[in-house]
């Protein structure tokens, strides 16, 4: 069934930054031309349903980033149990 002007798609919110309900905004022919997102109301062109692919130089994220941190600062005697004293 063709989709038509109002109906809800999914598409990748370039303003979002994920995959969200659209809605169908324009249509040319039988094809989706553009859409609107349901979350931010931002109107874009469709892009298929599919989020776009990642580039292979994607950042570390924060956390990997704060646990890189944390684990290359730990000294590490930190980390051993200290060994007992006898009296
Ligand atoms: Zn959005």
């Amino acid at each position: 069934m063709n989709p038509r002007i109002g109906d809800i798609t999914d598409d990748y919110c370039t303003r979002c930054h994920r995959m969200t309900n659209h809605s169908v905004a324009a249509m040319v022919g039988e094809h989706v031309a553009s859409v609107s997102c349901r979350t931010c109301g931002f109107q874009h062109d469709y892009r298929g349903g599919k989020a776009p692919a990642r580039s292979s130089k994607t950042k570390p994220s924060a956390f990997d980033q704060v646990l890189a941190g944390i684990v290359g600062e730990m000294p590490k005697s930190a980390a051993e149990p200290k060994p007992r004293r006898k009296r």
